[in-house]
């Protein structure tokens, strides 16, 4: 049994704040550790667990978070930097997927840091109509591939979103969200403590075959409203979008991952 890490930043335990999770933040060196330590618990948890093959990505802004010298050895693959089209390089290979780290939807009140996609651009997205944040995207574009998603880490309230679209799922809660930069925080061991135990859970009930891949309705459409009418693209570089308003615009695609890159 081989499972895929998908790791983002932002609901990693210990970060609460942008200086930690921006390239140019004054914190962003401490980002950088906190990622590798969270990681580290969860491939240990992995091995514990008896999974064969472990491939981690590095999914947060470009790519290139993770600090290289400190992480485990107990893992396949660490996937990093810039990997085009392909959220997911070597999903296919995988029975499990972990978000580990994610946060919840842009507009989630006291969300830590939370956003879709881009703080900066980005108001909301919808999935066939349903308002989607990032956990909802990723486990549609494994759901694509037949991967479930087993285990979402992050804040409770990233914790409560995954409750509700992915039946099931195991969630480990290793901060509570109070506002958008501010929580109350698990000390850094027993964060790791359960970060290890939620992922032997979840690889556990991946075994007994509980957990269903999410697949939406096709053909997908996905829509998203942007933060200023300037950033709506010119509807000659997309001919195939459509208008919803001044702000906002649909694509269709035949999977999740495609309508991702059809939007951008
Ligand atoms: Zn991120």
């Amino acid at each position: 049994m081989n499972i895929f890490i998908m790791v983002d930043a932002e609901g990693i335990s210990g970060i609460y704040s942008p200086e930690q999770v921006m390239s140019t933040g004054r914190r962003y060196e401490e980002g950088r550790e906190l990622m590798v330590r969270d990681i580290n618990a969860c491939v240990e948890g992995c091995k514990q667990a008896g999974v064969d093959k472990i491939y981690v990505r590095d999914a947060h802004g470009s790519g290139s978070n993770i600090v290289w010298s400190k992480l485990s050895d107990l893992a396949d693959y660490y996937i990093i930097g810039y990997t085009g089209k392909d959220r997911f390089p070597g999903l296919e290979e995988c029975d499990g997927l972990i978000l580990l780290g994610y946060h919840s939807m842009a507009g989630t009140e006291g969300g830590i840091l939370e956003h879709t996609m881009s703080s900066a651009s980005v108001q909301n997205y919808w999935i066939n109509g349903m308002k989607a944040g990032e956990i909802a995207i990723d486990a549609g574009i494994a759901g694509d591939r037949g991967v479930p998603v087993i285990m979402v880490s992050g804040d409770d309230k990233a914790c409560s979103e995954a409750e509700q679209l992915l039946p099931g799922v195991v969630t480990c809660e290793v901060k509570k969200g109070i506002t958008w930069k501010g929580g109350m925080m698990l000390p850094p061991g027993r964060a790791y403590d359960l970060i290890r135990n939620k992922t032997k859970e979840a690889v556990e009930k991946l075994r007994q075959q509980t957990l269903k891949p999410l697949r939406y309705e096709k053909p997908i459409k996905l829509r998203v409203e942007m933060t200023e009418r300037g950033l709506l693209p010119h509807s000659y570089s997309k001919p195939y979008m459509k208008i919803i308003d001044g702000r906002t615009y649909e694509v269709e695609g035949s999977t999740v991952e495609e309508a991702l890159f059809r939007l951008y």
